[in-house]
């Protein structure tokens, strides 16, 4: 299965794209996880990223879309995979749209989480992601049953340098301006399916299998 998982930052795609991936064993494709890793490896498209992550605005759609395509083309995304956090422009809708012509592929389902933008903030300023392994936790909503410490590998637990207050303004002010319109885009081609995000983990996973079951 062919899905886009998508919402605004803190919505809880990363939180679902987890249990979803595992689930369904399917190739999970976030391009914020691959910026997060090309800025710690210190690779020239990593520190370009930065640049823009630290601020909260997007990375430029060249550099997005040619690492997407890069890892579209690989042969584990042929049958099946999740992008989350990609697209987030109608420019890299459109150039998701012709890499999927191009390799021959249709999407079969986009889930958009709806959470209202005071629950965001909270969300985003208090959550806390594992060094080693990824998962991610909030410190009150979904506190790891280690403290500050990974429940699933062991390792510490950070607090992402874009999940300042400051900069978690910009991406919700970013994800309305530039991102929201999506939303429209998705309707119009009879892909899009809304699930309510207000509610605990387990009911909004269950939420999006039930959708996904349906398609
Ligand atoms: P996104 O990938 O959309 O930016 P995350 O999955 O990282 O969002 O979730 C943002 C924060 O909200 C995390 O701290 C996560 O633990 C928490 N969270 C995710 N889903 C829920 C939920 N249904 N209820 C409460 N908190 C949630
Ligand atoms: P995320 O982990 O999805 O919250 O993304 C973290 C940051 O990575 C964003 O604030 C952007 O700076 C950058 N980013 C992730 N995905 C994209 C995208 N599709 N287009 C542009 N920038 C992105």
């Amino acid at each position: 299965m062919k899905i886009i998982i998508m919402g605004p930052p803190g919505a809880g795609k990363g939180t679902q794209a987890e249990f979803l991936v595992k689930e369904m064993k399917i190739p999970h494709i976030s391009t914020g996880d691959m910026f997060r890793k090309a800025v710690k490896e210190g690779t020239s498209m990593g520190l370009e990223a930065k640049r823009y992550m630290e601020l909260g605005q997007l990375v430029p759609d060249h550099v997005t879309v040619g690492i997407v395509k890069e890892r579209l083309s690989e042969a584990d995304c042929s049958e099946s995979f999740l992008l989350d956090g990609f697209p987030r422009t109608v420019s890299q809708a459109d150039s998701l749209e012709k890499i999927l012509e191009s390799i021959d592929v249709g999407l079969d389902s986009v889930i958009n989480i709806v959470v209202n933008r005071e629950g965001l903030m909270k969300r985003l300023t208090g959550r806390r992601v594992c060094k080693s392994c990824g998962a991610t936790y909030h410190v009150l909503y979904n506190p790891s049953k280690d403290g500050d410490k990974c429940q699933e590998c062991g390792a510490e637990l950070y607090q992402r340098s874009d999940d300042t207050e400051e900069t978690v303004t910009n991406r919700l002010d970013v994800y309305e301006q530039q991102t929201a319109a999506l939303v429209e885009y998705y309707e119009g081609k009879g892909l899009l399916h809304h699930v309510v995000g207000d509610l605990s983990v387990m009911e909004v996973n269950k939420e999006i299998l039930k959708v996904l079951g349906s398609v």
